[in-house]
């Protein structure tokens, strides 16, 4: 399947949604969002990997943990919350060592550490290939909610660090998720809109456009690569897990202010958003602009 039956399943599967009283949010963000407190919400994500699909045997079983729970704490970093509590299920093939399985448990449990999680329960089940599945609770201030709904015509769009090449390079592995970017951007400048980048920034940034009705200006300039990174891999690759947000005009200024004072933290300028719908243009360094194209990295 292709990614855009990705998408296009999971909008079929939409219409089976069950909603109650108290999911704010259901499918199509970062995280499902849902109803805690006067003052905070629950929010609430799922990923699985698969080996041969998003790992091999042949990976170091420690990263292959720490990716398994690194996916889920960007998703919730990406809606501006902190998580908390987590259940892991495993597929388990009957030629898998005891041995290895606890390697990717030690993996996962520092990561978990790291990031303030409790891992409290899950499930095991027999499996042709191994699966890892991390079901991940998080909780956010309602005031710093942030969806992928709210980018406005003028706004500028920003990225949290160098993009493309995470496959090849084995940095899927060992990401570290912007959940201590994500808190600092909602307490002090409030974007108004932000997910991660999972399926290359092209592609996500079309799901913030879809999503809050506008278009975006890319300069293709100021797009942040890795080291023998091309532009079309900077755009397309996946599995970067950087943060991509947009920003209101003065608190971009001041966010780009802020980042010349205090280096160690990354936040690129690259684009701006605009009113045409869907729309992504490229600017060159000549300033010649052009519709984009090209498709988004597939999982499938
Ligand atoms: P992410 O890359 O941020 O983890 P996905 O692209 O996997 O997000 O999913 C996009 C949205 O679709 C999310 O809101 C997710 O919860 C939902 N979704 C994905 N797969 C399914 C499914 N099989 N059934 C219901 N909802 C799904
Ligand atoms: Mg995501």
């Amino acid at each position: 399947m292709s990614s855009v039956g990705e998408f296009a399943l999971i909008d079929r599967l939409k219409k089976f949604q069950t909603r109650g009283a108290s999911v704010v949010l259901g499918i199509g963000d970062d995280t499902a969002v849902l109803e805690l407190d006067r003052l905070r919400y629950q929010l609430f994500t799922t990923d699985m990997l698969v080996e041969e699909v998003h790992f091999t045997r042949a990976m170091p079983p420690k990263r292959v943990g720490h990716k398994a729970m690194a996916c889920s704490v960007s998703d919730i970093a990406a809606m501006g919350g902190v998580p908390t509590v987590a259940v892991i299920s495993i597929g388990v093939p009957k030629d898998l060592s005891t041995k290895y399985i606890e390697q990717v448990y030690a993996g996962m449990n520092a990561c978990a550490r790291a990031f303030g999680v409790s891992i409290v329960g899950g499930d095991t089940v027999k499996a042709d290939k191994f699966i890892i599945n991390v079901a991940l609770l998080g909780e956010v201030e309602k005031k710093y909610l942030v969806t992928r709904v709210g980018a406005k015509p003028g706004d500028k769009i920003f990225v949290t660090g160098k993009l493309g090449g995470s496959l090849s390079s084995g940095r899927h592995l060992t990401f570290t998720p912007r959940l201590k970017e994500a808190r600092f951007l909602v307490e002090h400048f409030k974007p108004t809109a932000m997910m991660d980048i999972s399926d290359g920034v092209a592609g996500d940034l079309r799901h913030i456009l879809k999503a809050s009705g506008v278009g975006a200006l890319i300069d293709v300039e100021k797009i942040p690569c890795h080291k023998n990174v091309t532009l079309d891999q900077a755009l397309t690759d996946g599995e970067d897990f950087e943060l991509l947000f947009t920003l209101p005009f003065t608190r971009a200024r001041k966010l780009v202010e802020y980042t010349k004072i205090h280096p160690e933290w990354q936040f690129i300028e690259a684009g701006t958003v605009s009113s045409m719908s869907g729309k992504i243009q490229m600017k060159d360094k000549a300033g010649v602009v052009r519709s984009f194209h090209l498709t988004a990295f597939t999982h499938f």
